[in-house]
């Protein structure tokens, strides 16, 4: 079948697909989800149908990669360098910011793609997929590591044009008259990255919103992640601020949630995970005021041998317990075998001269030890206007090289990322895992265990400590919201997430001088592992961040959500009692095989 051609060649209108059916001709107790190469795949007139009730926003999807690797020709040249860039791969619907993980999933495009517009359009491909029982997949974002928003032989929901943004200042969730005062807010559509609200919200509207620190993550991937950004010590997950979604549940209804109105839906979307118990369309978050100030602390610090070294992470962990253990710092450490600590922290509501002067005792100690310890002449410790944090034009006026910009012609300046995430654009993964490291190791008499785990951890592979990814140190407000949202509950008690990950750049199997190196990749996953069973060792128990995390994460019901799964389970029974929304290692995918294609 030519895909191209199905749209122009059937008649039949919309109206006939939004008729009700009766619930036992869904094809929901089929114990397999349709293939193109099945006979009853939908027929050229039936997506016809589909195309005509999404306003003619049903297209095939094209996969560029794919075109490159059947018959290379000259346009592939650039395919590479494109892929570096995150803009580029959020407008393609077959493309995904992750390209693969070695061993877990390469990146395949679905057949069909609804370009949604409007809750109207997301119903109706819900429910399109359910009648034909089809594969769907939702994308807004692409970032998922674990390949969720990625399924080939699917129905693609992609909300990538659904970005309108709107500050309200005096927001009520639906059916809260009662019991909410109104509160200022932003309605976000579903396909928008953080970078839009950012600019509608800080640097237009000189306010504050809580989401991720990445610019080209999506809002709702982020939001059902449980995500955080860069200033998450102090205003909490992003989750905590939802205060109102509207989500497309598998029966095809458009369903307002909030804490009055469908309150289980309301907090499963709250850290559940993405692409599980329906499809967003919109969500409401709360919106805070602004500090005057934030900043950062970046350098690093190379030591003379393993044994200063040791000494260097031991003086650290110290430091951070005594100075940086509060709701003003975020971001992070890295502890590496060439005996380099490199700090990129970021830091919220201090002058250039306070974050000076907490970390100069750090400072002095290193100079008390010049043979032992280089600090890299490139410093940076100070503050800047929080207004201007995400602001490309102040960025820019004032030398702050912080960005990278999207280069395709005629691009919008405003098309930006920060350089720290360059590396993972397009990237193909070899190993990821995430801990949590409950606050009980920062006391006293466990901080010397601490310093030797990091120590031995950091003589096999890089290790990276998240602290604005663990809410220990935060305000008891941003805690008792987390405490209400899915996460597994560890990350109240973390004062930091640790991440051990490696991979290398954009690469596709069967394409030329591009491909992933497989027996590499084999290789760093072990060692990976091995790295983060140092930390494991003190914290067994610390649970996984669910968006950056293992694809081969043990026991992921517990490690994702603790005792938060079980009430999990039961909602998405309630909501999508067939499994229409799959995701790898989502709630209740243990229910299908892998592919999310057969009832097991
Ligand atoms: C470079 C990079 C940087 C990152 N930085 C951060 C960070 O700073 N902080 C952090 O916490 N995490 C970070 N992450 C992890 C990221 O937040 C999560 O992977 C998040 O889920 C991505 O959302 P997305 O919409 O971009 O991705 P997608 O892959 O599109 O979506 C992720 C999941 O959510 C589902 N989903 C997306 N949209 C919808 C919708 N409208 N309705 C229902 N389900 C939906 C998808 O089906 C998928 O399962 C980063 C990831 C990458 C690759």
């Amino acid at each position: 079948m030519n895909r191209r051609s199905f749209l122009k060649t059937s008649a039949t209108g919309a109206a006939s697909l939004l008729q009700p059916w009766p619930r036992d001709l869904f094809a929901a107790n089929a114990k397999s989800r349709l293939r193109p190469s099945d006979p009853a795949w939908p027929s050229n007139k039936e997506w016809k149908r589909l195309n005509d009730a999404v306003g003619g926003n049903l297209i095939p999807v094209d996969f560029s990669i794919g075109g490159c690797v059947s018959s290379p020709a000259d346009t592939c040249k650039d395919l590479f360098s494109n892929l570096k860039n995150p803009y580029y791969i959020g407008d393609a619907p077959g493309l995904t910011q992750t390209s693969g993980w070695v061993d877990a999933w390469t990146s395949k495009p679905s057949v069909y793609a609804v370009a949604a517009r409007s809750a109207q359009d997301i119903a109706a491909a819900v429910k399109f997929a359910r009648e034909h029982n089809l594969r769907l997949v939702v994308k807004g974002g692409g970032h998922s590591y674990q390949g969720t928003s990625n399924a080939p032989d699917s129905l693609l929901l992609w909300t990538r044009h659904m970005h309108d943004i709107r500050l309200h200042d005096n927001f009520v969730p639906q059916g809260c008259g009662a019991t909410h005062v109104p509160q200022r807010a932003v309605t976000v559509g579903s396909g928008a990255y953080w970078l839009q609200a950012y600019d509608a919200v800080t640097s237009k509207g000189g306010a504050y919103v809580q989401g991720g620190g990445c610019t080209t993550v999506g809002v709702a991937g982020l939001i059902q992640s449980g995500g955080f950004g860069s200033f998450s010590k102090h205003y909490g997950t992003a989750a905590s601020a939802l205060l109102e979604a509207e989500v497309v549940t598998a029966d095809g209804k458009i369903r307002i949630a909030n804490a009055c109105t469908n309150p289980d839906l309301f907090w499963a979307l709250k850290g559940g995970g993405g692409g599980t118990f329906g499809a967003v369309s919109k969500l409401t978050l709360r919106v805070r005021d602004l500090p005057e100030f934030a900043g950062g602390a970046s350098f690093h610090v190379q030591a003379s041998s393993d044994d200063a070294y040791r000494r260097l992470i031991r003086q650290f962990v110290g430091f951070y317990r005594e100075a940086l253990f509060n709701d003003h710092w975020g971001e992070q450490a890295h502890f590496s075998p060439d005996n380099k600590l490199e700090i990129s922290m970021v830091h919220l509501g201090l002058t250039t001269e306070e974050s000076q002067k907490i970390w100069q005792p750090f400072l002095d100690w290193l100079a008390q030890s010049p043979s032992a310890y280089t600090l890299a002449p490139n410093r940076i410790i100070g503050g800047m206007p929080f207004r201007y944090w995400w602001d490309v034009d102040w960025r820019k006026e004032h030398h702050h090289p912080v960005f990278r910009a999207d280069s395709r012609a005629g691009a919008s300046p405003n098309k930006v990322w920060w350089n720290g995430d360059s590396g993972q654009v397009g990237w193909v993964v070899w190993g990821f895992e995430s801990l949590w490291l409950p606050a009980s190791l920062l006391k006293d008499d466990s901080q010397e265990k601490l310093a030797n785990a990091l120590f031995a951890a950091s003589r096999i592979s890089e290790v990276e400590l998240h602290f604005n990814k663990g809410l220990a140190g935060a305000p008891p407000e941003a805690i008792a919201a987390a405490k209400d949202t899915a996460t597994n509950p560890a990350v109240c008690d973390a004062f930091a997430l640790a991440i051990v990950a490696d991979g290398q750049g954009p690469a596709y199997p069967g394409f030329a001088g591009h491909e992933p190196d497989v027996a590499e990749g084999r290789k760093a996953a072990v060692t990976v592992h091995h790295c983060m069973n140092e930390l494991r060792a003190l914290a067994p128990l610390g649970g996984a961040y669910v968006s950056e995390s293992n694809y081969f994460e043990s026991d992921f019901q517990r490690s994702y959500w603790g005792a938060n799964h079980a009430r999990l389970a039961q909602i998405k029974k309630k909501y999508d009692p067939d499994g229409l929304f799959f995701v790898h290692n989502g709630v209740g995918s243990e229910l299908w095989s892998p592919d999310g294609f057969t009832r097991l």
